[in-house]
């Protein structure tokens, strides 16, 4: 029995272990891929404060390292369902899976176009992580799709391996950072191509070698020669396991204010799968600590209920 199971090991949940086990309570984070979540794939993280300039996989290694300093178990498995039964959440329907307390810290996975034959070409020259993949395209031609934080950065981090780097954009403006979108535009080897929606993936022997994109004004075609596409189109939330106890809005996000706190009594919602206007590492280690005292609180009172 824990007092606080926290899903989903990325900064968010560890933040939210490391404020639960230093307050003396007893946590399982819950992880079916690894510790870390998304920051492992940013090769620089540039506005964490009093950090300037740390490594993604690093900030998450150290992080890892400090909360199983402190006792936190980390199970791996996928948590398929989530009920709770008198005071106690249950994870899959297992008794060693129970607390009064349970953060949701599951975060977001990356979305895809949606276009022909895209899922049989993830590996097959489509990607979704540029720190993971860039190297296969080391002097070859690279194209990144989106106009957001992770695009910006996948070309930025691109253009140091690549010969050429295509970014692929429907709009002429970029949501992302605009020191970002400076720092890529003085790239000499960074092209934009804006305003274009990308309509087929070209390939010869079932690997890609191009893009084909329609402006989005005058609907005339261009065709992009390229070894390899960087899919940074945005991400959505994986909660429909918790779904009966956390109302979701129309995107999947997790209804919780800025206390973190869902309509059900110990249950909490801390980071990118919260429905909130800010999804940032500091946003995301800010909803571990509120989630986490908060839940450290609500233990507290129902313990002091049940001795009185
Ligand atoms: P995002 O901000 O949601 O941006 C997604 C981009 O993909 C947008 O430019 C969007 O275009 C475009 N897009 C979406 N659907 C599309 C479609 N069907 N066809 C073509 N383009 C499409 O996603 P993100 O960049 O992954 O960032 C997610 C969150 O993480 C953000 O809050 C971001 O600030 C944060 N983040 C932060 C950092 C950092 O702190 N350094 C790094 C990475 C991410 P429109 O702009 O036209 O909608």
């Amino acid at each position: 029995m824990y007092d606080i199971i926290i899903i989903g090991a990325g900064p968010a949940g560890m933040t939210a272990a490391l404020y639960g086990a230093r307050a003396g309570k007893k946590v399982l984070l819950v992880e079916k891929e690894f510790p870390g979540g998304q920051i492992v794939n940013s090769p620089l993280v540039e506005n964490y404060p009093a950090l300037p300039g740390i490594n993604g996989a690093d900030f998450a290694l150290q992080l890892q390292e400090q909360v199983t300093a402190l006792g936190v178990e980390i199970t791996y498995t996928e948590a398929g369902s989530l009920e709770k039964q008198g005071d106690f959440f249950r994870v899959n329907g297992d008794d060693a899976l129970q607390a009064p307390a349970v953060i949701l810290a599951t975060g977001v996975h990356h979305r895809g176009l949606g276009l022909e034959n895209e899922e049989a070409l993830v590996g097959a020259g489509i990607s979704f992580c540029a720190v993971c993949d860039g190297a296969f395209y080391r002097d070859r031609t690279a194209t990144v799709i989106g106009g957001g934080d992770t695009a910006l950065q996948d070309a930025v981090y691109l253009s140091a391996l690549c010969k050429k780097v295509y970014v692929v954009h429907r709009r002429e403006a970029f949501r992302a950072a605009q020191a970002l979108v400076k720092k890529a535009r003085s790239k000499s080897n960074i092209e934009f191509v804006t305003p274009y929606v990308p309509l087929r993936y070209l390939t010869r022997d079932g690997v890609i070698c191009g893009l084909e994109a329609e402006h989005k004004e005058d609907g005339s075609l261009r065709t992009l020669e390229t070894d390899g596409i960087f899919l940074a189109v945005g991400q959505s939330p994986d909660l429909a396991f918790a779904a009966d106890l956390a109302p979701l809005t129309p995107q999947g996000y997790a209804a919780a204010g800025e206390d973190c706190r869902s309509h059900v009594p110990g249950l909490f919602i801390a980071g990118d799968c919260r429905d909130k206007q800010v999804r940032q590492l500091t946003t995301a280690v800010g909803d571990g600590a509120v989630a986490a005292t908060l839940a450290c609180e609500y233990i507290d009172s129902i313990d002091s209920l049940e001795n009185n």
